[in-house]
């Protein structure tokens, strides 16, 4: 059995910060040991990394990416290969991404879909929710099976009318069932019927530009409708998760239901903690780069969002991850901003950001080790076999130097999309080297990973609610 020993480093997980020698052994983490002492001093090992002045973290985990991802007559620019892959530079080294279900067919095909394009080209491990595109009775059925086979989530859309939306009563009967049989349902909570009639006002008006995207979707539409997912949970009597909430309104409901003890959860991603409508309203059609949904918000929600992690009102950080090229792609909404599909590349950049407001001050280490890596990890069954460095966990773990610096640019970035939405920015901190299952997938700044080692994720219910 390979056994590797990680030295010298200040190991930090949600709960610790602890300077200690960490030893693998056969993909697990054995033991750790604080320096010096005679237990470590005792560790033979075939592999020795020198973590000195470094963290040792938990590889990431983000929980909400799309990588080919079907999507107004496109794909995302991402294969589960080249996703993956850019993960791992990016210290993710678990992604949970959607599987997806047509208008008219089973669950069962849409997932065995997604598991045929991700087997064998996974550079780090994966799971998968399931999107429901279309409840009826035979999905309803379908949800149970599922839950038991290891796809313990469900998104529903209130947005996407004609796409994936579903309406109240179909929300309704999912969440039932989702409380019946330990799913977690997972809500895009945007009245998509309101923010239709606007998108076809503005342009029947001549407002065709990126920045009429964030426009007509009101910070108000989401806030209603996150408030409207919470009240149908709460007579389900089931949890609820929302996704990639955006707005101080939408926070506030959150953390107003989360006040009544409702088990109701929140997610936000780096592109509403560190973009805004400004970068929507960039000239030409620059803008276009940063359509997203629920889109970016004035600078001014910002601050919402981060108290909203530090006081635990929100509970984890993931990238929403779905790239599509400038070039090609992004240019199909030259002229209308509703032909612009919907997504931003991130999912290399995510831990690296989240350093960034460490450093910033908006958050402490230990929170940021929770909300990419512990949180999401619990909230999706999969701790503590990923999210903590800990004896008998996964060693998915990352040497990270908090003092290095760089600055991102699609010059340099792994994920395949020509553009990167944090062109420029300068950041302290960088992903060093990075052990999934205790094997090297990046040694000292190379890729040295495969496509087929990452290995496919059944999954435990929430953890939060058990
Ligand atoms: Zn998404």
């Amino acid at each position: 059995m390979s056994r590797t020993v990680i030295h010298g480093g200040l190991v930090i997980t949600a709960s610790d910060e602890i300077h200690a020698d960490v030893l693998v052994e056969g993909g697990r983490v054995a033991a750790l040991a604080a320096h010096g002492t005679a237990a470590a001093g005792s560790w033979t090992a075939d592999r020795s990394i020198d973590a000195t002045g470094k963290y040792v973290i938990p590889g990431g985990v983000d929980a909400h990416t799309h990588m080919e991802m079907p999507f107004g007559g496109t794909s995302a620019a991402d294969t589960f290969e080249t996703g993956t892959r850019a993960a791992a530079w990016g210290g993710t080294t678990t992604i949970i991404d959607f599987a997806v279900q047509s208008v008219g067919g089973s669950l069962r095909g849409g997932l065995d879909a997604w598991y045929a394009k991700a087997d064998g080209n996974c550079a780090v491990d994966y799971a998968f929710h399931m999107i429901l595109a279309d409840v009826n009775e035979s999905s309803l059925k379908e949800m149970d099976l599922l839950v038991s086979e290891g796809v313990t989530s469900f998104k529903l859309f209130m947005a996407y009318p004609g796409v994936f939306y579903s309406d109240d009563g179909q929300i309704l009967r999912a969440m039932q069932r989702a409380g019946g049989n330990g799913g977690l349902i997972m809500m895009h909570a945007e009245n998509g019927i309101a923010i239709d009639v606007l998108v076809e006002q503005a342009l029947a008006a001549g407002r065709t530009d990126p920045r009429y995207h964030g426009d007509v979707r009101k910070v108000a539409l989401e806030a209603e409708a996150t408030h409207r997912a919470v009240q149908l949970a709460r007579v389900a009597g089931a949890p609820l998760y929302v996704v990639h909430v955006s707005a101080d309104e939408a926070v506030a409901e959150i953390a107003a239901a989360r006040h009544k003890g409702l088990p109701v959860f929140g997610e936000t991603c780096p592109q509403y903690l560190f973009l805004s409508t400004d970068n929507l309203a960039e000239p030409g059609f620059e803008g276009a780069k940063y359509v997203c949904s629920t889109p970016l918000r004035p600078r001014e929600h910002q601050e919402a969002l981060w108290r909203g992690l530090r006081n635990d009102e929100l509970q984890v950080v993931s990238t929403d991850h779905c790239p599509f090229c400038f070039s090609g792609q992004k240019e199909l909404g030259r002229g209308d901003f509703s032909k612009i599909p919907n997504g931003l590349p991130g999912v290399e950049n995510r831990m690296d950001l989240l350093h960034q407001a460490v450093v910033e001050g908006h958050i402490s280490r230990r929170r940021w080790i929770d909300i990419a890596c512990a949180a999401p990890a619990r909230m999706f069954g999969l701790y503590p076999k990923k999210g903590t460095i800990a004896p008998g966990a996964d060693a998915d773990i990352v040497v990270y130097d908090p003092h290095a610096e760089q600055v991102i640019s699609a010059r340099t970035h792994h994920m395949n999309v020509d553009y990167s939405a944090y062109e420029g920015k300068h950041l302290t901190g960088r992903v060093e080297t990075v052990l999934s299952r205790g094997v090297p997938v990046i040694d000292r700044h190379t890729y040295v990973g495969r496509a087929g080692h990452g290995a496919y994720l059944p999954r435990g219910t929430c953890q939060f609610t058990r």
